[in-house]
């Protein structure tokens, strides 16, 4: 299939020629002539699916049905919940319009308001923006919405997460009442489909991966390690293994901070990425990170989200997630588009609940690996997770806390998330036991001489000190 028999106009296909795609991913297949025809569209898909590409081509190409005469209004809103995609959306609207006479603009928050105004009056016809910043211009009047033909709520779940369902419903009472709808989420909770009930009228479904998956070309492994040694396997593991651009998730900003300092002493270049640190830095820690100047990025779960770096090869979750549901997007960064990619997760004996839930949403075990050197010491206990964070406390006899405590998660709402999770019982074949490191791009050949096979690990773990 091409993207021309798709209906996509000789402007667009050309775009997309040029920035190297040859045939449409499959939600793209499936969107682009729903998007087309000028239905509601529910997208079920997880980044790294080409689902950008699958509501912005034929945005574009409604948008060209009707041409521009004077003044732009802004005519196709897109609704993100991070800087990081509102940029990263904001670039692929640009990219695969270069061709059209639209004009399109990214807004978000933690910058300068007034250049945004001055962009806004030169006329914008693709708003891709924020809602809080999007919410503040309203205030302010320096945004009209009431041209709005199509909204795309992209990462839906994610912007419910992160507590934006008010603002939404702020925005939606700003726009026309007749437009058309497409809303992306990676995962279907509760609270996402009675949003889609309001918002969307006779939607297609179109759903590429299931529900709660994770992509199946990222290779999955836990490391069980003690808490007190997790950075030195992390370390051990980037070195033996030749580990290059690897994102590194840590629960808080604290503790992305301190690793990324770690790992620099450690001699592997490394830099931390969050809500705390300034657009620019952000930015910047980014750039080197994808033209690999940088070997290790260490993010947070709401800093990461919309990070858009073809084949990336290395996620590790350095701590796993209060809410399961962002393991299934954390790994959504590897394994891109086809590409391979590797998530590893280290895992010490106070995550094991964190793991089973994890194992429990994603209908599977994952197999462990114990690296040599790096056995868990039995006699360490579980430090009890209250609010989905350790307290402190629980630790090997005679030893005082060999690790400070990791701070307080980030995003709203995640307490009621983690409790949705109950679903069936994972299945459990331990499967793919055997280590697989085939480094990628710049890395020389993985030495796998310090691990040994995987123990059917985690029973370790279960109830110990609770
Ligand atoms: P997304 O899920 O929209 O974040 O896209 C994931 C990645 O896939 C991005 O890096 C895109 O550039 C890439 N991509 C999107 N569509 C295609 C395609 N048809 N062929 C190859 N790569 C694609």
């Amino acid at each position: 299939m091409s993207f021309a028999s798709l209906g996509l106009s000789e402007e667009i296909v050309r775009a997309v020629t040029e920035r190297g795609y040859t045939q449409p991913t499959p939600i793209q297949a499936q969107a682009i002539p729903v998007v087309l025809k000028g239905g509601d569209l529910l997208g079920g898909a997880q980044t790294g699916t080409g689902k950008t590409a699958g509501f912005t081509l034929p945005m574009l190409q409604r948008l060209m049905e009707k041409p521009v005469i004077g003044k732009h209004y802004i005519r196709a809103l897109v609704l993100v919940p991070t800087r990081e995609l509102a940029a990263q959306v904001e670039e692929s609207v640009r990219l695969y319009g270069k061709y059209l006479p639209l004009k399109s603009m990214m807004m978000f928050g933690g910058v300068n308001i007034n250049p945004q105004i001055k962009q806004l009056h030169g006329g914008v016809d693709i708003l891709v923006a924020t809602p809080g910043r999007l919410l503040d211009h309203a205030q302010q009047k320096t945004v009209d919405l009431s041209h709005v033909e199509i909204l795309v709520l992209d990462e839906a779940d994610r912007m419910l997460d992160m507590g934006f369902i008010r603002d939404i419903k702020k925005v939606l009472a700003l726009l026309p009442k007749q437009r058309q709808n497409l809303l992306f989420s990676a995962t279907f909770s509760d609270e996402i489909k009675l949003l889609a009930e309001g918002l969307l009228h006779n939607p297609a479904l179109v759903e590429v991966a299931r529900r709660n998956t994770t992509a199946e070309t990222v290779s999955q492994k836990v490391y069980p390690v003690d808490r007190d040694k997790k950075r030195a396997l992390l370390t051990h593991l980037i070195k033996e293994r030749n580990w290059f651009q690897v994102l590194v998730f840590t629960r808080t900003k604290h503790g992305a901070n301190r690793l990324a300092e770690q790992l620099d002493k450690d001699g592997i270049p490394a830099m931390a990425i969050h809500g705390n640190k300034s657009q620019n830095a952000r930015t910047r820690a980014l750039a080197e990170f994808k033209s690999c100047k940088l070997q290790v990025l260490v993010a947070t779960d709401i800093a990461a989200r919309g990070i858009d770096i073809n084949e990336l090869p290395h996620v590790v979750n350095y701590e796993l997630p209060n809410v399961p549901e962002d393991y299934v997007h954390r790994i959504g960064r590897t394994g891109r588009a086809g590409a391979e990619g590797e998530a590893s997760s280290l895992v010490c004996v106070d995550e094991a609940k964190l793991l089973k839930d994890i194992e429990r949403l994603i209908k599977r075990e994952l197999p462990r690996e114990v690296v040599a050197g790096f056995e868990v010491d039995p006699s360490i206990k579980a430090e009890p997770i209250v609010n989905g964070q350790n307290r402190g406390g629980g630790q090997r006899q005679g030893q005082g806390r060999s690790q400070p405590r990791s701070g307080g998660g980030q995003g709203r709402g995640q307490q009621a998330r983690s409790g949705q999770a109950a679903q069936p019982k994972a299945s459990g074949s331990a499967q793919g036991q055997q280590t697989r490191s085939a480094p990628k791009g710049n890395a020389k050949p993985a030495s796998h001489g310090a691990s040994k096979p995987a123990v059917p690990a985690l029973h370790r773990f279960g109830g110990r000190g609770r």
